[in-house]
């Protein structure tokens, strides 16, 4: 059974097709630039050579009917025909507190998805459209949504409700949602399985730490408390994302810079983060190669960033009566066996203990705590595609 994993930006559209007999990528590919000038699209078929075509590609429609003619391709293409296509897995990135689960999409799913709109109106309408275009161009195979924000609806209210008068919760459903919810949900599945421990009972503190970077507490296989919040601007400090801030803080600068709400919003989502501390990039590479070269900046913004990762850590940990395993996964959690170490100097005090040798890795499952560490420190890479693909086999079966 073969399964189409679809995630839909605003201008972007990844893709990937997944043999589910046993879980093998077959395609991969991204489409960038949707809607705007040099737009194109980079379809790889695994064992050929990735092939880019650059045209014109006016909305996510003309995208995807591009995605299932290079699927489909004679020359570089996986798949015979589209009936091969067995189900399509969308990537939806917020259920609200309509969906504690992924779905099969029929038109009241599709109703409440565009309910939330509301309170996601930069991340649902891309994802609406990717669906639309799909149901119109495969009318006949069965469509399955996974959201972002489903595994973490089994936070209870002392971990998702602000601070705040409590009718903003109840009239405009502002609360904590919480984000990567695949990504936790996948990791937490591995480490279960890497520790030898029933993934209904396994406690754990994961660190999606990407461009986006967000931190669970995993009590039972499920998320207790999680860094994100009404959207994915809360938390961490983050590749372009301020994270926590004292609130009082947007007005005075709002009116000092004479910003209104939106180009103030943009600032927090676009400019900040360790871009905004180091003034180097938003890339963790790029910083780390300033850091050694002595810019004080580059580095000042690496230990910010270790340092709230460190302090969300501590804090759950509180949150948890036992914990199993601390996981590091995505691009930085990964790769990046300097951040791994910075992060980890600060979690003695809990007993958790890094192997440095063990640590010289990149991007596999891996313990990397010493014998004598009172929690074991995990790697674990996160495969979002494959987790989405699964849940979306489990609902077509
Ligand atoms: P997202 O999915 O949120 O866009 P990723 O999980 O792909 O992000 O993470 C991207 C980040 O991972 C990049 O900003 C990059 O800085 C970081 N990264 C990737 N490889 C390395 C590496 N070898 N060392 C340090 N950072 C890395």
């Amino acid at each position: 059974m073969k399964i189409l994993v679809i995630n839909c930006g605003s201008s972007s559209l990844k893709y990937q097709l997944i043999d589910m007999n046993d879980e093998s990528l077959l395609a991969k590919g991204l489409v960038e630039r949707i809607g705007i000038e040099g737009a194109r699209i980079k379809h790889e078929t695994i064992g050929k050579e990735k092939k880019v075509i650059e045209t014109g590609i006016e909305d996510h429609k003309k995208a995807l009917s591009l995605v299932m003619d290079s699927l489909t391709n004679k020359e570089y293409g996986t798949i015979d025909s589209l009936d091969e296509i067995s189900a399509i897995g969308h990537r939806v990135v917020h259920g609200g507190e309509s969906f504690a689960e992924s779905v099969i999409i029929d038109e009241e799913v599709m109703k409440a998805i565009e309910e939330n709109v509301e309170i996601a109106p930069l991340h649902n309408p891309p994802n609406i459209m990717g669906i639309r275009a799909c149901q119109k161009l495969l009318p006949n195979v069965k469509q399955v949504v996974v959201f972002d924000t489903a595994f973490h609806q089994s936070m209870p209210p002392v971990s998702y409700i602000y601070g705040l008068p409590y009718e903003y919760y109840e009239k405009y459903k502002v609360r904590r949602y919480g984000f990567h919810g695949t990504s936790h949900q996948y990791v937490t599945n591995r480490a279960a399985e890497i520790l030898n421990i029933d993934p209904n009972k396994v406690n754990l503190v994961t660190c999606h730490l990407g461009n986006g970077s967000s931190i669970t507490a995993v009590e039972n296989g499920k998320s207790k408390d999680t860094s994100m919040g009404f959207t994915p601007l809360e938390g961490l400090v983050m590749g372009t994302r301020s994270g926590d801030l004292d609130p009082a803080i947007l007005s005075f600068i709002m009116g000092k810079e004479h910003l209104n709400p939106e180009e103030m919003t943009n600032i927090l989502n676009k400019n900040s983060g360790v871009l905004g501390i180091s003034g180097v990039s938003s890339d963790f590479r790029d910083i780390e190669g300033e850091a050694e070269k002595g810019n004080g900046r580059a580095s000042l913004a690496l230990d910010i960033f270790a340092q709230r990762v460190q302090k969300y850590i501590g804090a759950y940990l509180t949150e948890l009566d036992h914990v199993d395993g601390i996981v590091f996964t995505a691009g930085v959690g990964e790769n990046s066996p300097e951040m791994r170490e910075k992060i980890c100097q600060g979690l003695k005090i809990f007993g958790a203990e890094i192997d440095k040798e063990a640590n010289k890795v990149r991007g596999e499952d891996k313990i990397i705590s010493t014998d004598n560490s009172k929690i074991k420190l995990i790697i674990i890479p996160t495969n979002e595609e494959l987790m989405i693909a699964r849940e979306t086999l489990k609902l077509v079966k």
